[in-house]
């Protein structure tokens, strides 16, 4: 018999390689009637509307058009990895419809957060970002939190709109779309393939009860966070799963922290004050003297200084060092894409540095918190 070579349901090329690219399907799955891909498929029973990826320049392809269209986007962030989940442009692609911010796995953030400086603090970013958000929305998709408030912002602003969910990969995407379409679209009614009308390559259209839509687009894979960088093994090392225990380090000129094996700040110059490492609690701190941190590196990366362990160490890029001046009265955090943030409480001022591998996006910021 004929094989089937595009997907009934959203009318990708069929493959049975590459599970994280488009239109994949396990081999046996051919054999079903009628011929679906897995995203579809899981779809198409509520489990995981999982996504695929794709990079910066084939996404904001695919959103191309948007702006032209009568559309609510909402654009899932994540609370660890700000900087490095925020789609840098996005504003010139939606035009003038509406963005709303969800800023997912609030969970992580210490239970004492002052949300609503949150909230202020995530506008002033998306501002300098030239992205308007008709609504910042702070959630947890895991907890379940915020999303009776991200359901209320869609129902206002939604009108005869189709509804965009866009992110990079990793924000937790997955569980917002599936929150969407039971809240949105007939659970007793199954949902057969033909309801799924072709698509244009890589969007999943998921119609809701109303006859608007659900578009899921692809996760982007944003280069610079630990979490596309890490091995599988490691990124549960990095991504931390409870709430962030701020690690307050009192130090004085001359020395120097390191992050597991995975990066190192040191405190170059300045009077003596203290730095906060918001990190996972699964990465171990070692606190060493700066002029000996080259030498600790050399001698312990891959065993004391791990993960990543030995035999991952050298998939990693060489580690490149970036040097701040954090100027005297500023409240900031060093910003380390998907590792996490040291915030500076010193008002006296400081230089200081990081080291990471080449490409890991580093910054300096306002303190988040
Ligand atoms: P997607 O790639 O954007 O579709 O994201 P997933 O829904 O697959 O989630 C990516 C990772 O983030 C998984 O390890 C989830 O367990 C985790 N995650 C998702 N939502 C949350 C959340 O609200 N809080 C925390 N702490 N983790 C989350």
């Amino acid at each position: 018999t004929q094989r089937a070579e595009k997907c009934s349901g959203c009318g990708i090329k069929l493959q049975t390689e590459h599970k994280d690219q488009p239109g994949y399907l396990p081999e046996v799955a051919l054999d079903r009637d009628p011929v679906i891909c897995q995203r579809c498929f899981r779809i198409k029973n509520y489990n995981e509307a999982s996504s695929v990826s794709v990079n910066q320049d084939e996404f904001l392809r695919l959103l191309s058009g948007v702006g032209e269209k009568n559309a609510l986007v909402i654009h899932i962030v994540d609370i660890f990895d700000f900087e490095g989940s925020l789609i840098s442009g996005l504003q010139r692609f939606v035009g003038n419809n509406p963005v709303i911010l969800a800023v997912n796995k609030c969970d992580l953030l210490p239970k004492v957060t002052n949300w609503n400086k949150l909230r202020n603090w995530m506008q002033q970013r998306c501002k300098e970002e030239g992205l308007r958000t008709a609504e910042i929305v702070l959630c947890s998709a895991k907890r379940n939190q915020g999303f009776d408030r991200l359901l209320e912002a869609v129902t206002e602003l939604r009108g005869e709109r189709d509804v965009y969910v866009v992110g990079a990969t990793n924000v937790g995407k997955s569980t917002l779309i599936n929150r969407l379409i039971s809240d949105y679209s007939d659970l007793e009614q199954e949902l057969t393939t033909s309801r799924y009308p072709g698509t244009t390559l890589d969007t999943v259209k998921i119609p809701l009860d109303d006859g608007h839509y659900i578009i899921d687009t692809p996760g982007i894979v944003y280069p610079w966070r630990y979490s596309e960088l890490v091995e599988r093994q490691d990124l549960d090392a990095v991504m931390p799963a409870n709430p962030l225990k701020p690690a307050v380090y009192q130090l004085n000129e001359g020395q120097t922290l390191f992050f597991g094996g995975l990066g190192r700040f040191d405190f170059v110059q300045g009077p003596h004050q203290s730095f906060t490492c918001f990190i996972s609690g699964t990465l171990k701190i070692h606190r060493t003297k700066l002029e000996r941190a080259d030498s600790l590196y050399e001698d312990h990366r891959g065993e004391m200084l791990s993960p990543p362990g030995s035999d991952r160490m050298d998939k990693l890029p060489p580690w490149q060092r970036h040097e701040f001046r954090i100027n005297k009265g500023s409240r900031s955090d060093l910003y380390i894409s998907g590792l996490g943030w040291i915030k500076v409480n010193g008002i006296e001022g400081a230089v200081v540095a990081i080291h990471v591998p080449r490409g890991v996006k580093v910054l300096t910021r306002p303190s988040m918190i």
